[in-house]
């Protein structure tokens, strides 16, 4: 029966009395896709809309770095509403045990906030897709770890600071895990990170990055910040979605002897990485 509990006490936050207490509290917020804030009860202007849960402080400890963000989880809220749904449905059949699978497809985003928001004008910015063998494990097969605890600790030490924005649905590029682990074995076998994908079928790059433009939109609220990142693909993506002010600063870091030929084949790809930065 713990068990249980636990797994209910997961979904407490969609619980309608909880829900009020949050919004009453202005901890739990919705945004439209311009990251416009939408009052409550109110009907968004257009599309779906994504709701905040924040600010919850979150000190974190990554190896040598010590950073205290806020974090927000973001989720879009047509997903949270299929997935409202599906739990109401298991609930009267008493399937307890299939929330945990349901919970793991809903994507929740994370805004982490470094400093104060109000004073920034030029805030340092990072989008990370995740990654869990890079971010989670350590792996070397890339370099996702390094860049999110550099991200961390330059967003950290800068005088603005800044936000990191933690994409959970962008698990290789976007394929997902399951499929991550098979272009893995496909590059072990010659083929580079591209060619993996396509020769299962997929596309290169399948990121979608319009939530992250929703919430950049909210939380930097239309001034300029700094993008740390090597791909230009990346600020045209984000354009595209209508974010503006974007000035690209170079984020390379954890190269090592492991991952040096998934960086060039992300070189060759786009990636504004040079060939000093590849260098032993
Ligand atoms: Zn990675």
């Amino acid at each position: 029966m713990a068990e249980i509990g636990i797994i209910r006490g997961m979904f407490t936050y969609i619980d309608p009395s909880v829900r009020e207490r949050l919004t009453a509290q202005g901890n739990l917020i919705q945004i439209d896709r311009e990251g416009v804030r939408v009052e409550p009860g109110k009907a968004p202007s257009y599309g779906s809309t994504i709701s905040i849960l924040g600010p919850i402080p979150l000190p974190l400890e990554l190896g040598d770095l010590n950073v205290d963000v806020n974090w927000y989880a973001c989720v879009r809220n047509t997903e949270l509403g299929k997935i409202e749904e599906l739990a109401d449905d298991l609930r009267a059949q008493d399937g307890q045990q299939s929330f945990a699978t349901l919970a793991s497809y809903m994507a929740v985003n994370s805004v982490m906030v470094i400093g104060n928001p109000d004073t920034w004008e030029n805030p340092l910015v990072r989008v990370h897709s995740s990654c869990l063998t890079g971010d989670v494990f350590g792996s070397q097969r890339c370099e996702c770890g390094p860049q999110m605890q550099t991200a961390l600790g330059r967003i950290g030490s800068d005088a603005q600071g800044g936000m990191l924005v933690y994409m959970a649905g962008h698990e290789g590029r976007g394929i997902g895990l399951w499929a991550k682990a098979a272009t893995y074995l496909l590059q072990d076998a010659g083929e580079d990170t591209y060619q993996a994908n396509r020769t299962l079928g997929l596309p290169d790059d399948s990121r979608d990055f319009s939530d992250a433009a929703s919430l950049l939109k909210y939380f930097v609220d239309g001034k300029p910040f700094r993008l740390l990142t090597n791909n230009p693909k990346k600020v045209n993506d984000l354009g595209d979605f209508g974010v503006t002010g974007i000035s690209r600063v170079k984020h390379v870091t954890g190269v090592t002897s492991s991952n040096r030929r998934y960086l060039s084949a992300k070189q060759d790809w786009g990636h504004e990485i040079s060939k000093e930065d590849l260098s032993d």
